[in-house]
């Protein structure tokens, strides 16, 4: 009979900055409760079905699949989402793009878009902040809209929807007073592509051509037939390209353009606006 102890101790992953992390995770969520409770009762018996349940999901780890995946949950601002293989794991870098978004707006009726919300992140994370807001989620892939949709439901959140468009294109004639998204943007021949955790992670919502920008391009260039007079544009980006998308943004006749560097002091979202 194996203790939370000895089994946390036990347990064999790769050596990463998040085995330690990932197995308490996992144990956890094998008990069915939370990380805290592991510290708690270290001395703890731990019943054969949930022995068996970690056994299994540290195999699928070893094999290097997100814990996020094998949970299919994962914790964003301070909202616990559902997520699934068809999107992206929301990251706390992301996190900036929320805290510059709510920081730009003020508190009052809005309209706010989200591009490629995948599970639903940053809208529900602007939702649930501002709920003089009406935000929309869009994503191209029909089973991330109804992911988010589900996250939606979960939190009870009402002003907020998703709907599948392809960026722009199901918006027609729609404006807003700010769009922000987290769109994909490692180049195509990004040797970490190959490592770790995204290998496992939808393509789709990673990779953008060779230099990584063929969709922030897009973007930058059909938001402002989107946004009203004086409104916001926000994107990530990655932490090279910042100068890029600065050049992007004037170019694309937006004002007041800057970057944002994140807590490791790398510019990695970049935003611009509309004149009045
Ligand atoms: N920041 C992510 C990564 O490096 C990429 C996210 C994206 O392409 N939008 O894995």
């Amino acid at each position: 009979m194996a203790t939370i102890m000895t089994l946390l101790n036990e347990a064999q992953l790769p050596d990463s900055p998040s085995a330690r992390l990932d197995s308490e995770l996992l144990l956890a969520a094998a008990l069915g409760k939370p990380r805290s409770f592991l510290r708690t009762w270290p001395e703890r018996v731990v019943s054969r079905e949930a022995h068996e349940r970690f056994d299994a999901w540290l195999e699928r780890r070893r094999a290097g699949e997100p814990v996020a995946y094998i949970l299919g949950r994962q914790g964003f601002w301070s909202l616990d989402l559902e997520v699934a293989p068809h999107t992206l794991i929301p990251r706390p870098d992301t996190e900036l793009l929320v805290e510059s978004a709510l920081q730009l707006l003020p508190a009052s009726p809005a309209r706010v878009l989200d591009l490629g919300t995948g599970t639903g992140a940053i809208a529900l994370a602007l939702a649930c902040e501002r709920l003089s807001w009406r935000v929309l989620g869009v994503d191209r892939i029909p089973e991330a809209v109804a992911l988010a949709e589900r996250n939606r439901e979960r939190l009870r959140l009402g002003n907020v929807a998703f709907r599948q468009s392809h960026w722009f294109s199901a918006l027609a004639g729609e404006r807003f007073a700010m769009i922000v998204g987290n769109p994909p943007y490692i180049p195509s021949s990004d040797p970490h592509l190959r490592e770790g955790d995204v290998r496992f992670e939808p393509k789709s919502a990673l990779v953008a051509g060779q230099d990584g920008l063929d969709d922030i391009r897009q973007i930058v260039r059909e938001a402002p037939a989107y946004l009203d007079a004086g409104g916001w544009l926000l994107l990530e980006h990655g932490y090279d390209q910042a100068e890029a998308v600065r050049d992007l943004l004037l170019s694309g006749g937006f004002t007041q353009v800057e970057s944002r560097r994140d807590l490791a002091g790398h510019e990695r979202i970049s935003l611009g606006r509309l004149p009045c």
